[in-house]
């Protein structure tokens, strides 16, 4: 699926053809998501939404067209709701922020999962240390999914917010957040929606899931880095306070009073990411030229391919086999006495050959903690991997086990 406008999959690492199976830490860019970096340095910079000069109504038309495009991706109501922040760790620290000046008391609580992203769970434990309130963990069956029934005990008239991720980016696997959504939205509570690794392989619709808000990361869907998205429900928005004080996000400042903007850029202190957000917007338009639906039945493909081939060799531990996933599938590989090769000396002789794979906590030592392992082996694919890059990492992952007997 369109290899070929992808140049870095040319490169050559070790004097191997690469294999990039590193898709969930971060995705390879398209030739039109480069040339559009290349053309609003060289040809429109300006810093937006200040100035008279043309070049300035270049850059801010150009950036507010991107975000209309990021709202029609999502299906957001209005592209008001479409904040547009660092990254997604950067979204959740600034609804952190926000949400917990306003809405979090001491003694209220804030749930989380087991299998969260660190960037899901250190923003809100930071929060519940300012407030004097308390995170509280949905805890993981035997097959690792999510447990709901232990879910519905937690909620309580204390809990304030959930935040879970829809797809882990360790195991793969999608958790049933609509559930997670209408459960919490019965008892009047608010959902925030980790969408980084699901908003790439998945056609997600925020107004269907009903969550609250959104996160997620252009660099993960084949989008610049520096560039995230905070989606939040107008209702929301409105209500809530800005996380950050500065330029842009104000109506009127005095020494007396200071008021602010409206939404969306009473949440975006300072100069945005415009170059990001327009480059963004190419690689949304690259992505629906494909067409999401078509890209999520292939990597889905590509991931079922990837688990039936890995289920064949002796001696490795697939997590949550079986089970649907986006992208990702971990791993670890035993030796023939049952001991743990560890994952870095797996990912380094995979590496020597050519293919890109990721190994260690993945930035969820809680879940890894939970699996008993010091870290795992994760293969993710994107819509550029081919049924030949698996063949491949297969073929030297076979040669890297028999290496660490
Ligand atoms: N949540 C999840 C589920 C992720 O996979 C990641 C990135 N690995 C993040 C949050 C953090 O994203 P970023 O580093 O782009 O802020």
């Amino acid at each position: 699926m369109r290899r070929e406008d992808f140049p870095i999959l040319n490169e050559k690492v070790h004097g191997r053809a690469l294999v990039y199976l590193d898709n969930a830490a971060t995705t390879q860019k398209p030739q039109v998501v480069i040339d559009a970096i290349a053309e609003a340095y060289g040809k429109w910079n300006a810093n937006v939404h200040r100035g008279v000069h043309h070049l300035s109504q270049v850059a801010t038309q150009k950036h507010e067209e991107a975000r209309k495009k990021v709202a029609g991706l999502l299906h957001t109501q209005s592209e008001e709701e479409i904040i547009f922040t660092k990254g997604t760790t950067d979204s959740i620290n600034m609804l952190a922020r926000s949400f917990g000046d306003a809405m979090v008391k001491a003694g209220d609580e804030i749930i989380v999962s087991q299998l969260e992203h660190h960037s899901n769970i250190v923003p809100w434990q930071m929060l519940c240390e300012r407030k004097g309130a308390v995170l509280k963990v949905i805890p993981l069956r035997e097959d690792l999914s999510l447990d709901i029934e232990a879910f519905e005990g937690l909620l309580s008239e204390k809990t304030r917010l959930v935040s879970v991720a829809q797809v882990s980016n360790v195991l793969g696997i999608v958790n049933p957040v609509e559930e997670i959504i209408r459960l919490a939205h019965a008892r009047g509570v608010a959902v925030c929606v980790d969408g980084a690794q699901s908003v790439p392989h998945l056609a997600v619709d925020v107004q269907e899931m009903d969550c609250d808000f959104l996160v997620m990361s252009a660099h993960k869907m084949y989008g610049p880095t520096g560039l995230g998205v905070l989606y939040g429900k107008k209702e929301w928005l409105d209500k809530l306070p800005p996380a950050e004080g500065g330029g842009e996000m104000i109506e009127h400042v005095s020494f007396e009073k200071t008021t602010y903007n409206v939404l969306p850029y009473k949440f975006e202190a300072g100069t945005p990411n415009y170059v990001g957000s327009y480059a963004f917007g190419k690689a949304i338009d690259y992505v629906q030229s494909v067409g999401l639906e078509a890209i999520a039945k292939y990597e889905h493909e590509l991931a079922v391919y990837l688990e039936e081939q890995l289920a064949l060799l002796p001696n490795v531990r697939i997590y949550a086999a079986g089970r649907e996933k986006a992208g990702a599938v971990s791993f670890n590989v035993y030796r023939e006495d049952g001991v743990l090769i560890h994952p870095f000396d797996v990912g380094v002789l995979l590496d020597r050959q050519g293919v890109a794979v990721r190994t260690g906590h993945h930035c969820a030592e809680p879940l890894i903690d939970h699996l008993q392992v010091p870290g795992t082996v994760r293969a993710s694919v994107a819509m550029y991997n081919t049924k030949e890059d698996i063949d491949t990492f297969i073929a030297a992952l076979r040669k890297a086990i028999m290496m660490l007997q």
